[in-house]
């Protein structure tokens, strides 16, 4: 039986293993790939207070450093299933089960997917959702970033140092990204901006070599020979395994409030994953910190 068990090692889960640790508790962090969550792929954090600026995968390691030098456990395991039974809570890994008295879900959000032809087939061969990791693969190339969002934005600015051509491909002809990015990215000559598209189908033979855009407003058919697609639109949660024991929103998002509580005594729902209006790295710090801090008194009088 576990004290605590943390699903996700994101800031919001790493934070609360760092608070725990610190009220005595040993947590058992559980995640799927790599402990940082999304930060790791963000080339530089400018806005967590008291760091002016930081690489995203230098903060993912200070924070795993912090956790485990205070005597969290951090396991690379995939949790599979999740069932509540009376006041016994039972985490399923694609290794192990566990049992815990307390559960803190931190598994963060995941990227939407465009859902055209060639996406799947493609990905891992010219379609990626990470510009930070795949980038380096694609130098000297042309590639498409898909979205408008201050994502797509940043991730067609790092893709310009590198690539010989980006295409930004928005659905619409306004940005939803924040108006610095707007400016950088009309500055930049070999960046080519597409409104008004839709991508309908990804194209090549063993890779990439094709996009087919569709223009909202004329339907007209756009194609676009290049090495990759960078999809950047959005994120979404992935809360299905909970959804038989804990409630969710419209959208899929735990429904929790500040006090990261859910109708299930002792199991807390913290970060980008519960209902919330700002999803940043500072507001899933403090999430973190409130529900460690509600576990340990809740474990404390079981
Ligand atoms: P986002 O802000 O939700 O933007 C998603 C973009 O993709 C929007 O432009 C949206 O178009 C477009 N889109 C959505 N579904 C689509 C579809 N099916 N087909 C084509 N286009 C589609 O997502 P994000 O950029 O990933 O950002 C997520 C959150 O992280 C946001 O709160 C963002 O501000 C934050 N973030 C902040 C920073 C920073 O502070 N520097 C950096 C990165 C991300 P519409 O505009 O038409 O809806």
């Amino acid at each position: 039986m576990h004290d605590l068990i943390i699903i996700g090692a994101g800031p919001a889960g790493l934070t609360a293993a760092i608070y725990a640790a610190r009220f005595g508790i040993h947590p058992l962090v559980l995640e799927a790939a790599v402990p940082g969550g999304q930060v790791v792929t963000s080339e530089e954090i400018e806005n967590y207070p008291g760091v002016e600026r930081i690489e995203g995968w230098r903060f993912a390691e200070n924070l795993k450093k912090h956790a485990v030098g205070l005597g969290a456990e951090i396991r690379i395991e995939k949790v599979t299933g999740f069932e509540i039974d009376g006041e016994q809570k039972t985490i399923i890994t694609g290794k192990n089960s566990y049992i815990a008295k307390t559960v803190i879900i931190a598994n963060g959000v995941k990227r939407r997917k465009i859902g055209c032809p060639g996406e799947d087939e493609f990905m891992g061969r010219g379609v990626s959702y990470c510009a930070i990791c795949d980038g380096n693969f694609f130098r000297n190339k042309t590639v498409c970033v898909i979205g408008g969002g201050n994502t797509a934005l940043e991730d067609a600015l790092f893709l310009s140092k590198i690539c010989k051509k980006v295409y930004i491909v928005h659905r619409r002809d306004d940005f939803r990204a924040n108006n610095e990015l707007v400016v950088a990215i009309k500055s930049k000559d070999n960046i080519e901006i597409i409104y008004s598209c839709v991508p309908k189908d990804i194209s090549g033979d063993k890779k990439v070599s094709g996009i087919t855009l569709e223009n909202k407003m004329t339907s007209e058919s756009l194609q676009l020979e290049l090495d990759g697609v960078f999809v950047a639109i959005g994120l979404e949660p992935d809360n299905t395994l909970f959804t038989p024991y804990i409630e969710v929103d419209k959208n899929g998002y735990i429904a929790a409030g500040e006090d990261c509580t859910t109708k299930i005594p002792g199991v807390y729902a913290v970060g980008d994953t519960r209902t919330k209006t700002l999803r940043q790295i500072v507001t899933a710090a403090s999430d973190g910190a409130t529900a460690a801090t509600a576990a340990a008194e809740f474990i404390q009088k079981v």
